[in-house]
């Protein structure tokens, strides 16, 4: 069987490599040269001479292929090679792939029992393999697809952990089911994640596809409301790329806009607006002072929260709560609270990603 040498100027770096190596082509041997006689970082040609001895020997008649970290490490392999005799010199094939992938790559490709000239291809290969994720930008930065969908999937779990809480909310000023309404529609939404049933490259039709989703599933006043302020927002927000802040906001914006036109309402109501308002003011106002996008939708998450807070003292004069009159008094309204929920959500998925 071909074997490997990984040359490189950190012993450490090349034996977390042989280990990744022994994963996937266990059976296969790998030789390591790194770092100096003295213990320094570098390549030394002694070091890499033995490093080859061995694994010709282990190779018997097969062949080596060798791997370096940096192109510094050529000098010293060269001095090498040269001591080598014309015979074993003939064994050896040196790639310039780079060294991760291409010592993965060539390792699988021995331990098929190719040869060894194709041991050096399969490495040499490996520098045009590597692409960035489908979704991702040049800049290595997750696209707006990419942030929209890990911010659902974060609101799903959260609703879902939250649900029993807000259903009790809702039972306190409504009928109780809040929490298993938005659990249902958030839940169909990671349905179709998973099925990749949804357009999610983009966040504008993702989270058009969000918003048919949750009017379709949700229910109650808060579906058709959800439901009209994904679709507004993903309308807003125009194809593919990385999602700006200032796009955000006005997609926030707007979001708010339309549950408010929808359900005839304004903040002091006791509905979800109370914390929804003051969250795309406070997410407009951190852009504006040159926020990005995860600190704008911190500021934004902390005010939803406050504004949930303070819904408890209002009296509800909008949706189900309103038949209430003064009882409605004393407790928080579970839209503002599901509000603030999704707004965490969205702060916390900004904050990993
Ligand atoms: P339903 O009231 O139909 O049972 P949910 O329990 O799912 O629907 O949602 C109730 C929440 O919807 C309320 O706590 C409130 O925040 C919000 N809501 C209800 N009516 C309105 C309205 N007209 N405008 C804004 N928000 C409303
Ligand atoms: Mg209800």
């Amino acid at each position: 069987m071909v074997s490997i040498v990984l040359v490189g100027h950190s012993p450490e770096l090349l034996r977390g490599l042989r280990a990744m190596i022994a994963q996937s082509s266990g059976q296969v041997p790998v030789a390591i040269a790194g770092g100096t006689s003295i213990g320094n970082l570098g390549t030394s040609s002694p070091s890499i001479r033995s490093a080859l001895k061995a694994a010709l020997a282990a190779a018997t008649g097969d062949g080596v292929v060798v791997l370096l970290d940096l192109g510094s490490a050529f000098l010293a392999l060269e001095m090498a090679l040269e001591e080598l005799s014309p015979a074993e010199r003939a064994l050896v094939r040196v790639s310039p792939g780079p060294l991760v992938e291409g010592a993965v790559l060539a390792a699988i490709e021995a331990s098929s029992g190719a040869h060894v000239d194709q041991v050096a291809a399969a490495a040499d290969a490996a520098a045009s393999s590597r692409k960035l994720p489908e979704g991702w930008t040049e800049t290595g930065l997750p696209s707006g697809g990419e942030v929209a969908r890990a911010w659902l999937r974060l609101a799903a779990a959260r609703i879902a952990a939250n649900r029993v809480r807000l259903g009790d909310l809702d039972a306190a000023i409504g009928d109780g089911d809040h929490g298993i309404n938005l659990h249902r529609g958030f839940a169909a939404v990671v349905a179709g994640l998973d099925a990749g049933a949804l357009p999610e490259s983009a966040p504008g039709p993702f989270l058009v596809a969000v918003g048919r989703t949750l009017t379709g599933t949700v229910g109650g006043a808060s579906g058709a409301l959800y439901g009209r302020a994904f679709m507004r927002a993903g309308a807003r927000l125009a194809g593919g790329g990385r999602l700006e802040a200032t796009a955000a906001a006005s997609a926030l914006a707007e979001a708010v806009a339309a549950i408010a036109a929808l359900g005839r309402a304004r903040p002091g109501e006791k509905t979800m607006l109370d914390a929804l308002v003051p969250a795309a003011d406070a997410f407009r106002a951190a852009v504006d002072g040159g926020a990005g996008l995860a600190r704008a939708a911190e500021l934004a998450a902390d005010a939803a929260e406050a504004g949930a807070r303070a819904t408890i003292p209002l009296l509800a004069t909008k949706g189900r709560a309103s038949y209430l009159g003064e009882r409605s008094i004393g407790h928080e309204d579970p839209g503002a609270a599901s509000s603030a929920l999704l707004l965490r959500a969205l702060a916390d998925a900004l904050a990993s990603g």
